[in-house]
């Protein structure tokens, strides 16, 4: 059967998977979601049984139904290959009681790695169903994980470009180092002169703009999004969800239809709403527990029911979840309203207007599979000392701000069910952050030389990523204006 997408603001819009894919963000600013959610048509039995390019395509064809069977297999095939560092790409590690699913284990150490390395594939193989002849540049902001990921990802992809802008003194040295010495014939990266709010809208502000679109159509080119609002992201991030509960039945920690809990540590929405398209396929899970950092939006608007984006941007140590707007919510929003997108285009009207909305109390009582917690950055630095100290297992500051809510909602609600993390990111990614929080000798010391130390102290040998970087020439260079973007961009494109 043929699933086809529909906006979250305007419910006439009905595209194939593979126009949602090429397009990202649907022509009305709502975001394309699929019209019923697919219940999975592999039992457990078999699935416990399956690698994970396996239960990628029983997952995926599901979703992307207008895909042949050689097309999806063939992306799956190029993506979860060498370039993760382990065959089973994402391992479920046991520390103490709690399951560690680590997504950490492609080219660029984050769980980005987990969907962009099949995105560039998708995106290509939808253009060449679609009959598109124009090159397709992707435009990403970044404040530091996704833009490295994409460029990995993107990097010398046929019939594709793509440029990254990330903010000049915004991102910590190894992703800049990780971004400035990319290969790749297709790719640029620009420093800007701003911060990540004026990188991003002025990537908003490209594509927009209309004429430019028709200008750069002329010389065969068209834009398109690698950010986490493209459907093309999410569908990959389902996958990791059914393959950590059928290995987790196939090393025999559960038995089958055994509920388990879920925790994720969250800024843009996109991983959790993952899991919760699991659940929805069939997938037995309890509670998703959504764990934010000091900006704690989200875990208000589980308390509440009102999302609220006015108030003070905090940095933290888990910079990839430090986020006001997390679009992804979108979809969940739309599904709680009873797919009604006149309502939920009112609320994100709402959202952009005042920064805020608030949802009824029958949409509120709809989001009952959800649990929400947060973790200060003195909890997420305990919580890595607590864990290091009694096993060894060195947690990166976005897993610990999961962990620490996981701890807080099992000591509070008293729920014996089996808990899995979602583990986004290596320890080296954040080697002074996790360093000093497991012991204040190291604050003295810089990230590139600790990250030398970390090894010792993790038992992990340093990831080849870092390796990578740390004797790679820095190719870009390059730098503009927050307000001379376009006129780049035009610049890398036609002269
Ligand atoms: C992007 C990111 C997150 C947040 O994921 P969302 O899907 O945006 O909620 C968490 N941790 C790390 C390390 C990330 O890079």
């Amino acid at each position: 059967m043929k699933l086809y997408y529909k906006s979250t603001r305007n419910s006439e819009l009905r595209v194939s998977s593979s126009e949602a894919i090429l397009k990202g963000l649907a022509s009305d600013g709502g975001l394309f979601v699929p019209e019923k959610l697919p219940v999975l048509d592999v039992p457990m039995e078999e699935l416990k049984d399956m690698t994970y390019q396996e239960t990628a395509y029983a997952v995926m064809k599901q979703f992307l139904t207008d895909f042949t069977e050689d097309e999806l297999k063939d992306c799956i095939a190029r993506a979860y290959d060498g370039k993760f560092d382990t065959e089973e790409i994402a391992p479920l590690a046991k520390v103490g009681d709690t399951y560690f699913l680590e997504l950490f284990h492609g080219a660029t150490i984050a769980f980005k790695d987990m969907a962009l390395s099949i995105l560039p594939h998708l995106m290509i193989t939808a253009a060449r169903k679609k009959q598109v002849e124009n090159e397709i540049v992707i435009l990403t902001a970044t404040s530091g994980d996704t833009g490295k990921a994409a460029l990995a990802g993107f990097a010398d992809v046929k019939g594709t470009r793509i440029i990254v802008f990330y903010p000049k003194n915004g991102v910590s040295p190894v992703q800049e180092l990780q971004m400035t010495t990319q290969k790749g014939s297709n790719v640029n990266v620009v420093a800007i002169h701003g911060n990540f709010d004026d990188a991003q809208s002025g990537v908003k502000a490209i594509f927009e703009d209309q004429e430019l679109a028709k200008e750069l159509e002329e010389k065969g080119y068209q834009f398109s999004s690698a950010n986490s609002i493209n459907i093309g992201r999410l569908v990959p991030q389902v996958v990791y969800y059914v393959y950590a509960y059928a290995k987790l039945l196939a090393n025999e920690e559960i038995s089958i239809g055994e509920k388990i809990n879920i925790v994720v540590p969250t800024g843009n929405f996109g991983n959790i709403l993952a899991a919760y398209y699991a659940k929805q396929m069939g997938v037995p899970i309890g509670k998703l527990i959504c764990a934010s950092n000091e900006n704690k939006v989200l875990f208000d608007f589980f308390g509440t029911g009102t999302y609220d984006r006015n108030r003070e941007f905090v940095l933290t140590s888990s910079p990839s979840m430090d986020i006001l707007v997390s679009s992804n919510l979108e979809r969940l929003i739309y599904l709680i309203t009873g797919e009604a997108s006149d309502k939920t285009k009112e609320l994100m009207d709402g959202l952009k207007g005042n920064g805020s909305y608030s949802i009824t109390e029958e949409m509120k009582a709809k989001l009952q599979d959800f649990e929400a917690g947060f973790a200060t950055e003195t909890d997420t630095a305990e919580c890595i000392r607590r864990v290091y100290e009694r096993t060894g297992y060195v947690l990166d500051t976005h897993t610990a701000v999961a962990a620490y809510v996981c701890e807080q909602y099992q000591r509070k609600n008293g729920d014996s069910g089996k808990c899995v993390v979602a583990s986004t990111a290596s320890p080296y990614k954040f080697a002074k952050s996790v360093m000093t929080a497991i012991d204040s000798k190291y604050e003295a010391e810089d990230d590139f030389a600790l990250l030398n130390k970390l090894p010792s102290v993790s038992g992990v040998d340093l990831p080849q990523a870092i390796k990578d970087i740390l004797d790679a020439k820095v190719l870009h260079t390059l730098e503009c204006d927050k307000n001379q973007m376009k006129e780049l961009v035009k610049k890398l494109l036609i002269y």
